[in-house]
C-alpha cells in the first residue's frame, strides 16, 4: 500500500517590506504541523512549502523607490525571509520564489489549460483602480471615496485585459463546499466562505506590459503579463510538478493549505476555480489562523503605535520563547492579542516551573539515589495508561491542527506529573529505594512523553530535554524569566 502523504504549504508573502509578527504566527504554525507530522509519517512522507512571490506594481516601483534593480530588490527581501524562517527554526523543504524561470514556465502552462477549458476571455474595461491593492476596487467597497485598506483615492483606468470565467465555478464551487462542511478551519469561517463563493464575479487577471513591466508575460500575447496573484497562486501545484512531473503530482497534490485572515476569498474561492478549471483536485484542508492584534486588542497599525516587532521580541526572548509563545500563547484560528506580559507568565508558568522543574527534580532524584529510570518496560500498567491517554488526546488535537489546545493539554500532563511527585514524596525516608525507583521510572515515561509532544513546538530545547534525560544530565533548560 502506498504510505500517506502530507504537504502542508503557507501563502507567499509578497516581498515588498520587512516581515512582520503575523508572517511569524504562519510561518511557526505551519512549522509545527509539518514537525508533527514528520514524526508521525517519517520525513520522506512529507513535504513543507514556504516562498515568496515576487512580482506585481508594489515591487516594480519599490525597487524604483531605493533606487536598485528589480533583481537585487528581490533577492534582498527574499533573504530577509529565510533568514526570519532561521529566526524561528522554521525547516521548510522548499523555498519557493516565483521570479523564478521554472515558475513562469509552469504558470503559462496552467494558463493554458484554463484558456483551453474556454476559461480565459479578452475584454474591455474600465474601474477604479488601487494601485495598494493592485486591483480594480467596486463602489461598494469604497469608503468615503478611498480604499478602506490603504486610504487613498483610486484612479479611473481602462484597459483591455483577459478576464478567468470564475462566474462559470459557482455552482460546482458552492457544491463541493457544501459535500466537505468539514474542509475549512475554523468552522466559524463556512458560511463566510459560502457566502464568497456565492457572489463571485469573472476577474481580470491579466495587465498591460506597457503599464507593467514586471510579471510574467501573457502565452501568445506579448503586449499583456499575469496579474500578480493569477501567477502566484499556481505556485502550490507547480511546487510539486504540475506540467512537469504528473506522477509526482499525484503523489503529492493536494496540500492542506494555510493562510491568513485576508486570504480567504484568494484560497477558498479564486484558487479552488481555477484548480477546477485546470482539472485538478481541489485543496485538501483550508486552515485559516487568526490575526496577531497589539496588545490593546486592535489591529496593529503604525498610527496606533502598537505594533510589535518579531525581531525586538526575538532578540529580547530568543527565537524558541517567541515560537512558544506563538504557538501556545496565541489562539491557533481566533484573533488574539500578543501581550508580552503574557509570553512572560505563560513561559514561566508552563517551561520553567511545570516541564522543567518537573525535568530537573525526577534527574537530580534519581541521580541522588541511583536508581534506574528509562525503562519503559517496568513503567506502572495504570500509571502509562493515564499518561497514554493524555498523549492520545493531544496527538487528536495535533491532528485536527488545534495547535494551541494541544499546548494546553501538554502543560496538563506535566502537571500531572508534578501532582504525581508531590503526593507520591519519592524523596522521603519512608520510601524503600524500591518505591522511589518505580515512581522516577514512572515519571521519566511521562517526562519522555512530554518532551516527544513538545518537540513541535518547541525543537531545540526538546532536543536538549530528550537529551537531559536520557544521560540524567542536570540541565536548567528554561531559566525563569523577570516579570
Ligand atoms: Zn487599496
Amino acid at each position: 500500500m502506498r504510505k500517506e502523504k502530507f504537504y502542508l504549504t503557507t501563502t507567499l508573502p509578497y516581498v515588498n517590506a520587512e516581515p512582520h509578527i503575523g508572517h511569524a504566527l504562519e510561518f511557526v504554525q505551519a512549522d509545527a504541523i509539518v514537525r508533527y507530522q514528520k514524526n508521525k509519517l517519517g520525513k520522506e512522507n512529507v513535504f513543507f512549502n514556504v516562498g515568496t512571490d515576487e512580482h506585481g506594481l508594489k515591487i516594480y516601483q519599490k525597487a524604483k523607490e531605493e533606487g536598485v534593480s528589480i533583481q537585487d530588490f528581490i533577492d534582498k527581501y527574499a533573504q530577509r525571509f529565510k533568514d526570519y524562517c532561521k529566526l524561528f527554526f522554521v525547516e521548510y523543504d522548499n523555498f519557493y520564489r516565483t521570479s523564478s524561470e521554472e515558475h513562469s514556465i509552469a504558470a503559462q502552462k496552467f494558463w493554458n489549460a484554463c484558456a483551453e477549458k474556454g476559461d480565459i476571455y479578452k475584454k474591455k474595461y474600465g474601474g477604479l483602480y488601487c494601485v495598494g491593492c493592485e486591483r480594480f476596487l467596486t463602489e461598494k467597497e469604497l469608503v468615503d471615496g478611498k480604499c478602506p485598506d490603504h486610504g487613498t483615492v483610486p484612479e479611473y483606468k481602462e484597459e483591455e485585459n483577459y478576464f478567468f470565467r470564475l462566474s462559470k465555478y459557482r455552482e460546482p464551487l458552492l457544491k463541493w463546499l457544501d459535500s466537505n462542511k468539514g474542509i475549512i478551519k475554523p468552522a466559524t469561517c463556512y458560511d463566510e466562505l459560502r457566502k464568497i463563493i456565492s457572489e463571485i464575479e469573472d476577474i481580470s487577471i491579466s495587465r498591460v506590459k506597457e503599464n507593467l513591466p514586471w510579471g510574467i508575460d501573457v502565452p501568445d500575447d506579448p503586449t499583456q503579463v499575469f496579474y500578480v496573484w493569477f501567477d502566484a497562486l499556481t505556485n502550490y501545484v507547480n511546487v510539486v510538478g504540475y506540467s512537469t512531473d504528473e506522477d509526482r503530482l499525484k503523489e503529492w497534490w493536494p496540500a492542506v493549505q494555510l493562510f491568513g485572515p485576508d486570504n480567504l476569498r484568494f484560497q477558498g474561492a479564486i484558487w479552488q476555480g481555477m484548480l477546477e478549471s485546470a482539472g485538478l483536485p481541489h485543496t485538501k484542508m483550508l486552515l485559516r489562523h487568526g490575526m496577531v492584534l497589539g496588545e490593546d486588542g486592535r489591529k496593529m497599525s503604525k498610527s496606533l503605535g502598537n505594533v510589535v516587532s518579531p525581531f525586538v521580541q526575538e532578540e529580547k526572548y530568543g527565537g524558541e520563547v517567541v515560537r512558544f509563545y506563538l504557538l501556545a500563547g496565541i489562539s491557533t484560528f481566533a484573533d488574539s492579542s500578543y501581550k508580552e506580559s503574557d509570553l512572560v507568565n505563560m513561559y514561566n508558568a508552563r517551561l520553567a516551573n511545570n516541564y522543567g522543574n518537573l525535568l530537573n527534580r525526577v534527574i537530580h532524584l534519581a541521580n541522588a539515589k541511583e536508581v534506574e529510570i528509562n525503562n519503559e518496560s517496568t513503567v506502572e500498567t495504570s500509571f502509562k495508561e493515564r499518561v497514554d491517554s493524555y498523549k492520545k488526546t493531544i496527538t487528536d488535537l495535533y491532528d485536527a491542527y488545534e495547535l494551541s489546545s494541544a499546548c494546553e493539554q501538554i502543560d496538563a500532563l506535566a502537571d500531572y506529573g508534578n501532582k504525581y511527585i508531590t503526593e507520591k514524596e519519592p524523596w522521603s525516608k519512608d520510601k524503600t529505594l524500591e518505591e522511589c525507583g518505580e515512581i522516577l521510572n514512572n515519571l521519566s515515561y511521562l517526562l519522555k512523553t512530554v518532551t516527544e509532544l513538545y518537540s513541535p513546538i518547541i525543537p531545540v530545547s526538546a532536543d536538549k530535554a530528550r537529551n537531559a534525560l536520557e544521560k540524567r544530565e542536570k540541565i536548567i533548560l528554561f531559566p525563569t524569566l523577570d516579570k
